[in-house]
């Protein structure tokens, strides 16, 4: 089970103190499996790396620019940029970037250009809540995987995060079945090798046991909760 801490736009030198117990939780028997992945701010990329030098926590960038060369792009970091400072993963369609007027189209171009950097991605799909209410779920799914994963053979570095926008932040975590009916719809849509599908949207250490449950699901990705160790932690131990 893989899972993945999105900081988003929040900590600084002073957060990596509260890495020392969630370090110390990785190296032990507790960790059972579980993959830790760290998705701090890119200011934080770096000192994240050093501190994680000597156990197995991944780091992930949050979103990266379409263009793999460097360039007038002010204020944007490509994803070669994100792993020369020691970046293995990046997050990539979150929708809080497509809310800012990120297309499908121009997720696909950063998905090209991360894999060709050798990153893993962490591709975020989900609906809206006014989708949800128009029953419109799954056609926005399919449109999403279609246009993102455009002309990508080789899908065995990316991994599909669902987080239904409604879910991001509110509380509110779907029903247990429509969930697993939709990671199950989710894995559908690929022939030939399932991607790993991760749930994420208001992950925390109450509903994880009920999360768990879930039986297709690979892994979460935990916003608000991932800031806090022990919440981090506790869910990773009461996932097992
Ligand atoms: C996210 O932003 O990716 C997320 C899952 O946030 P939260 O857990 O806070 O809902």
């Amino acid at each position: 089970m893989y899972f993945v801490a999105n900081w988003k736009m929040y900590g600084n030198l002073s957060s990596l103190n509260t890495l020392d117990k969630v370090i110390r939780f990785s190296k032990s028997k507790e960790i059972k499996g579980g993959r830790l992945i760290y998705c701090p701010p890119n200011t934080l990329i770096s000192s994240f790396a050093k501190k994680f030098n000597n156990c197995q926590i991944g780091i992930g960038g949050q979103n990266c620019h379409e263009s793999k060369d460097y360039g007038a792009h002010t204020g944007h970091v490509n994803s070669r940029m994100l792993k020369n400072i020691g970046a293995h993963f990046v997050i990539i369609g979150h929708s809080e970037n497509r809310k800012q007027g990120e297309s499908d189209k121009l997720i696909n171009l950063k998905i090209k250009s991360a894999l060709e950097a050798k990153l893993k991605v962490i591709f975020c799909i989900g609906e809206t809540l006014s989708e949800k209410r128009k029953k419109k779920t799954r056609s926005i799914l399919s449109k999403q995987i279609k246009i993102g994963l455009k002309n990508i053979k080789n899908k065995s570095n990316i991994f599909i995060a669902y987080e239904p926008v409604w879910a991001i932040g509110s509380g509110i975590i779907p029903k247990s079945y429509d969930l697993f009916k939709t990671i199950e719809f989710i894995k559908s849509k690929f022939r030939d090798k399932l991607p790993k599908v991760l749930y994420g949207g208001s992950v925390n250490p109450e509903n994880i046991t009920n999360l768990k449950k879930i039986n297709n699901i690979d892994g979460f990705l935990i916003g608000g909760a991932s800031q806090s160790a022990k919440k981090f932690i506790d869910i990773v131990k009461k996932t097992y």
